[in-house]
């Protein structure tokens, strides 16, 4: 899938996918998109989750920018599936913010060296909880290979090979997934691990239940 002809219809696309394109006062619509150097502007609708559930935005985390050039548009199919990782690194049992903020940053720089266009996953879960937006919702992300189309990403910060995660991690990753898979009407058996997808052992032996589990959530 390419990125779409006009900007006309990528607004369409994205207001589709519940997502605001904030006007840029001064420009007709057709010069917006790859004239248009610099930060990513869209600012996806998330009250469908922030109602629900705390959520920290990008912008109150991140220091660097994405690069859209690097991105990819979501469509207007959007998303009809839900994976779930863990971060695979060290053991995370971390739940002051300004501790918390740095593994995220440990995440996203690693992406970028992988020259991602930003943190490949479109939430992440702290061990208290807490859950931060990542890549938006606008494009599609970089979480398992070929199969990044129309599917959130979703990961949970620590090694679920080494940890257990905690009840609060537990209960955030069953209330955003509910949110989610509501919001895109995602159908039953369309939450994956990563495992299902691709040759790893993330979400890691002590999540992966937790995950299939997930399937059954009413
Ligand atoms: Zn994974």
């Amino acid at each position: 899938m390419t990125v779409e002809s006009s900007h006309i219809s990528r607004r369409r696309f994205l207001h589709s996918l519940g997502l605001a394109v904030p006007a840029i006062a001064g420009l007709p619509l057709a010069s917006m998109g790859s004239a248009v150097r610099g930060p990513v502007t869209l600012a996806p609708d998330l009250r469908f989750i922030s109602k629900e559930l705390p959520l920290r935005r990008r912008h109150e985390w991140a220091r660097v920018q994405p690069n859209p050039d690097r991105l990819r548009p979501a469509t207007a199919a959007g998303y009809h599936r839900i994976t779930l990782h863990h971060a695979g690194m060290d053991v995370i049992r971390s739940t002051s913010e300004s501790a918390v903020v740095s593994c995220l940053d440990g995440v996203l720089g690693g992406h970028l060296q992988r020259r991602f266009g930003d943190v490949g996953y479109h939430f992440l879960i702290d061990y208290a909880g807490r859950v931060w937006e990542g890549r938006s919702l606008a494009y599609w992300g970089a979480h398992v290979s070929g199969h990044n189309e129309h599917n959130v990403g979703i990961v949970l910060l620590g090694n679920f090979e080494r940890q257990r995660a905690s009840r609060a991690q537990i209960q955030s990753m069953q209330k955003l997934v509910g949110l989610v898979r509501d919001h895109y009407n995602i159908q039953p058996g369309a939450i994956y691990g990563h495992i299902d997808l691709g040759r790893t052992l993330c979400p890691g032996r002590y999540l992966y239940p937790q995950v299939q589990r997930l399937n059954q959530m009413a």
